[in-house]
């Protein structure tokens, strides 16, 4: 089975395997064309280029980076951008000051509700201090039996509106296009489904972000059902939006989806790679 992953994550962000792990998985599961994208960092990219073309994989550059729309964490992958740019480096170092202090902050947060020790605990999942985020909290209070499932974690502690929440600030979708653009890259939003947004608000979502020179949309995602898959499809013909697809693989253990493991592009979209 042919497929294409553009959207997994290593432990160079918050996920279980190395970049070369996941490159070498990718070429176990007939993949023959990876994009790793972790949060804020393209510290990965090095590494897991080199083990994926020694596995005959064709690997893209990728980064997936947090930014904010009203008030909501949007994320947008960026692709096929030179990873040494300047101005793209200084940009995800900027994303990623801050994530510490957040995570003291909800560490205390959720002491206060009798879960205790989780800086201390989620820091021992985080390869990359700076990037600390909350699957690591998640992980940990699964690891102290608080709860079973991450899951469960986010629901019952660290999704907006739970006590463990805190807020962060992320960068506009202008700005965070924008580097993307300056580096030669192309961007896409990352799994729109998981949005908490009205109809009038994702409109104004996909408007500034095609004003701003995105490009795509990433319409298969391992967090999409079929109902979505038709919806953001629909989405990518009416604003003329280029399709991308991806797992969000974070780990064999806790991610819904595999490596490739997803429904193909519906027909009739402009896949992404074809900009590539
Ligand atoms: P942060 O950047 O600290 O807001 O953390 C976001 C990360 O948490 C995402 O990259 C996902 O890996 C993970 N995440 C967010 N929501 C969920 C969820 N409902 N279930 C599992 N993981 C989630
Ligand atoms: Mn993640
Ligand atoms: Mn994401
Ligand atoms: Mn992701």
């Amino acid at each position: 089975m042919f497929s294409v992953d553009l959207h997994c994550h290593s432990t160079a962000s918050d996920g279980l395997l190395s970049p070369a792990a996941v490159a070498r998985r990718a070429a176990e599961k007939d993949i023959r064309m990876l994009s790793l994208c972790d949060h804020d960092t393209v510290g990965g990219l090095a590494e897991a280029s080199q083990a994926a073309t020694e596995a005959g994989v064709r690997f893209i550059n990728g980064v997936e980076i947090s930014s904010e729309w009203l008030g909501q964490q949007v994320h947008i992958l960026g692709y096929a951008f030179d990873p040494d740019d300047k101005a793209l480096g200084e940009g995800l170092a900027a994303a990623r000051s801050g994530r510490v202090e957040r995570a003291k902050r909800m560490s205390l947060a959720l002491e206060k509700v009798g879960v205790p020790g989780c800086f201390e605990g989620a820091m021992r999942y985080a390869e990359n201090p700076e990037l600390i985020n909350r699957a690591h909290f998640a992980r940990y209070i699964v690891e102290i039996g608080v709860c079973k499932t991450m899951q469960r974690v986010f629901d019952a502690y660290i999704s907006p509106g739970r006590p463990g929440y805190v807020e962060n600030r992320w960068m506009s979708i202008k700005d965070v296009v924008a580097l993307i653009l300056g580096a030669g890259g192309i961007a896409s939003i990352a799994h729109p489904g998981r949005y908490k947004f009205s109809r009038n608000q994702m409109h104004s979502l996909f408007e500034e972000f095609g004003k701003c020179g995105g490009l795509a949309i990433e319409v298969v995602s391992g967090s999409h059902n079929a109902e979505e898959i038709a919806r953001f499809a629909r989405v990518a013909v009416e604003y003329g939006f280029a399709a991308s697809c991806g797992s969000d693989f974070h780990g064999p253990s806790e991610s819904r989806v595999d490596l490739g493991r997803f429904p193909p592009l519906p027909p009739d979209l402009a896949p992404i790679w074809d900009f590539f």
